[in-house]
């Protein structure tokens, strides 16, 4: 029986062209439209909106995102066995769906879409973190993209909503909520995915602030909680040593006592320090 959008249900797809899961590409896959469908609809309202989506596979959530009014969807997927089932997808969708065969860490798609754009994946774990630090460390902000509603694991999920002084704080939880209002605003259980991972989901909804909560160059922020937080355990002094040689000094300048660690510094902090880094050349 045809699905609800008139194309055939999922498992047939995959039955169809031959598309089982492979691990190294990050493939579990979401078979029922109505759990897409309600991811789509995590993302707003999309009728305005391009959205890009990254890595498709079957197509489960480009058809949520197809039925529920996008403008335009772009989605790059790296599995070459999936675009014939995407092909017609799109055929049923005139105009509406563009695939780029591609790694997702090699283009950048984001360019070719036209704003009002909206991010929207249920992203492969092995390029969900790289590529979540990626749009939220262009070097202007407010980014080309709206927002962001993707897929993680749960305990990625976490890392990124954590609030400062708990385990999950870290360099995620700062970039995020530096330039992002983020929240979690679905849990799925393994179950929920075929085949199923070892661990539970979560969709995550980052929405663009216009500007950032304090002023700091996106690099030197990224550098910093990138080594802070490598070593966490670590006082920031021996942590940080890498990033500049006048690192206790400079920590010093920028009133933090160099003897604390990264995980009880708060947002505030990370980019005054940031600032005091980028000063000192
Ligand atoms: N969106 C589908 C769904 O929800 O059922 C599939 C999600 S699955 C978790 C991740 C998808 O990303 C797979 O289709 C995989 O082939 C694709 N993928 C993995 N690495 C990729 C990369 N570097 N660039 C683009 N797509 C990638």
């Amino acid at each position: 029986m045809a699905a609800l959008d008139g194309l055939p249900p999922l498992r047939e797809v995959i039955a169809t062209h031959g598309l089982s899961a492979k691990k190294a590409l990050g493939q579990n896959f979401l078979l029922d439209l109505n759990l897409t469908a309600k991811i789509a609809r995590q993302a707003g309202d999309l009728t305005a909106c391009d959205v890009l989506e990254i890595g498709p596979g079957p197509g489960g959530l480009t058809r949520g995102l197809l039925a529920s009014g996008a403008r335009r969807v772009l989605a790059v997927e790296k599995d070459a066995r999936c675009l014939p089932a995407l092909e017609e997808v799109a055929a049923h969708w005139p105009g509406r769906l563009t695939v780029l065969n591609a790694d997702a860490l090699e283009v950048d798609p984001l360019a070719h879409l036209t704003p009002p754009i909206r991010v929207v994946a249920n992203l492969p774990y092995n390029v969900g973190t790289e590529l979540l630090v990626r749009w939220l460390t262009p070097s202007a902000w407010p980014p080309v993209w709206s927002s962001l509603t993707l897929m993680f694991q749960r305990e990625v999920a976490d890392r990124i909503v954590a609030r400062p002084g708990s385990k999950a704080y870290g360099r995620l939880a700062l970039l995020a909520q530096w330039r992002c209002e983020a929240r979690i605003v679905l849990t799925l259980p393994p179950e929920a995915f075929t085949p199923p991972p070892k661990i539970s989901s979560a969709v995550v909804h980052l929405t663009a602030l216009p500007e950032p909560r304090f002023p700091a160059d996106p690099q030197v922020l990224s550098r910093l909680t990138a080594a802070g937080f490598n070593q966490r355990r670590k006082m920031l002094r021996a942590a940080l040593k890498g990033v500049h040689p006048r690192m206790e000094a400079l920590l010093e300048e920028a009133g933090i006592d160099p003897t604390r660690r990264a995980e009880t510094l708060s947002l505030e902090e990370f980019c005054r320090l940031a600032r005091v880094v980028a000063d000192a050349g």
